[in-house]
């Protein structure tokens, strides 16, 4: 088998192997139930709390704000159909963009068969909302505003600071999906004003099947998992101790090295752009300034078939994926593509390309040579 060159960091990512360490003795040795009352089960309650010392610290908000989740999905779903419900008799409009990921357009599409009303706000061609559109959008009657804090497609960050300053003066719940921001872009939820912020550890070198809904204390959300009274009551479920260990390490690691590996990634994100825009009829989709995630690439190839090209990639060993890695196998053609203007074709004739702490230029100079073997 070829040696496998993994540019699919935002589909997800390798556990490090300091995380995976840190989370051992939370499988076989400290595996109490961390609601029972003997002594064992101490490990697993203490082992609750300093993660969520640590994540507070890092988003800069208080340990009884930090909730954990099952991912990016629930973190999204718990705010969205949590804040619409709890709100309910205060108004039935909420805001979101065309560009979000599934787990948040789902959600709208499921609250709009229950009566809510949904605006859809439409992007630029580099994928940013606009403030003055969002003004205009907010009705008397709007509950929740939910804008991602960096695309998972094309790499756009939007400007949820200035979102999150308008929102709090009008006093409307905000919710960011900051999955693809972690360990790229500083969160601060008090900087950005948010009032709910979902993480998911497998996008930051953390385990699947764990995430992080940051709830600021005195928003009104309903539970959408019911069971005992874990966390406070507000969400029901065993927690799942080594992956709280898990994600509470990756983002201290991500974190510590935030900056540093932001600029090593952008130089290579760049070499790589550069050196494929060398490509006939080859274009990059979104923009590639300092609003762009430093490990996002997306590429046009103009005519022709994405899925064609990123199956002679996998024969390469190389994965990469078409639209976003959720829609892989479908036929349909991204949205977030077609959303800044793509036609169907073009989207069908993009791929994405996100690398992480692990590539190197060398990864980067042999895929786009091999790109330019397959697409001439
Ligand atoms: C991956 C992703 C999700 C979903 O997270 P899961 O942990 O897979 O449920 C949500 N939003 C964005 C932007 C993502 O990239």
């Amino acid at each position: 088998m070829k040696k496998t060159i993994y540019m699919d960091y935002s589909a997800t990512t390798p556990v490090l192997k300091e995380v995976a360490a840190e989370m051992m003795p939370y499988f076989t040795e400290f595996y109490g139930n961390p609601a029972s009352i003997y002594t064992l089960s101490n490990e697993s309650k203490m082992a609750i709390d300093d993660a969520k010392i640590t994540i507070a610290k890092i988003i800069n908000c208080k340990p009884q704000e930090v909730f954990f989740t099952s991912g990016g999905s629930e973190g999204d779903s718990w705010s969205i159909i949590g804040s619409a419900f709890a709100n309910r008799n205060k108004g039935k409009h909420i805001i979101t963009t065309e560009i979000e990921h599934h787990a948040v357009l789902n959600c709208c599409k499921f609250l709009e068969k229950e009566g809510f009303e949904i605006t859809y706000l439409k992007v630029d061609s580099n994928g940013f909302v606009s403030i003055d559109d969002l003004k205009k959008s907010i009705r008397k009657d709007t509950i929740l505003v939910s804008i991602m804090m960096a695309n998972n497609e094309i790499g756009t960050i939007e400007p949820v600071k200035e979102i999150g300053a308008f929102l709090k003066e009008k006093n409307i719940t905000f919710h960011t999906d900051a999955v693809q921001a972690a360990g790229h872009i500083k969160i601060d939820v008090e900087e950005i004003n948010v009032d709910l912020l979902s993480l998911a550890a497998h996008k930051f070198y953390g385990p699947k099947g764990v995430g992080i809904l940051y709830i600021r204390k005195g928003t009104k959300i309903d539970n959408i998992i019911y069971g005992g009274q874990q966390q406070r009551g507000r969400r029901g479920g065993t927690e799942n101790v080594p992956g709280i260990v898990g994600i509470a390490k990756a983002l201290k690691i991500v974190n510590d090295e935030l900056e540093k590996e932001n600029e090593r990634e952008t130089v290579l994100r760049n070499l790589f752009i550069e050196k494929s825009l060398e490509i006939p009829n080859v274009k990059l989709n979104g923009i590639l300034n300092e609003k762009r995630l430093s490990n996002n690439i997306n590429l046009c190839f103009n005519e022709k078939d994405g899925e064609g090209i990123l199956f002679k990639l996998d024969m390469e060993g190389i994965c990469a994926s078409a639209g976003s890695a959720c829609q892989a196998g479908a036929m349909d053609a991204s949205h977030v593509l077609t959303a800044i203007g793509l036609s169907k074709e073009e989207a069908r004739s993009s791929i994405r390309f996100t690398i992480g702490k692990f590539t190197t230029e060398e990864e980067i100079l042999y895929v786009v040579n091999k790109l330019k073997e397959l697409t001439s």
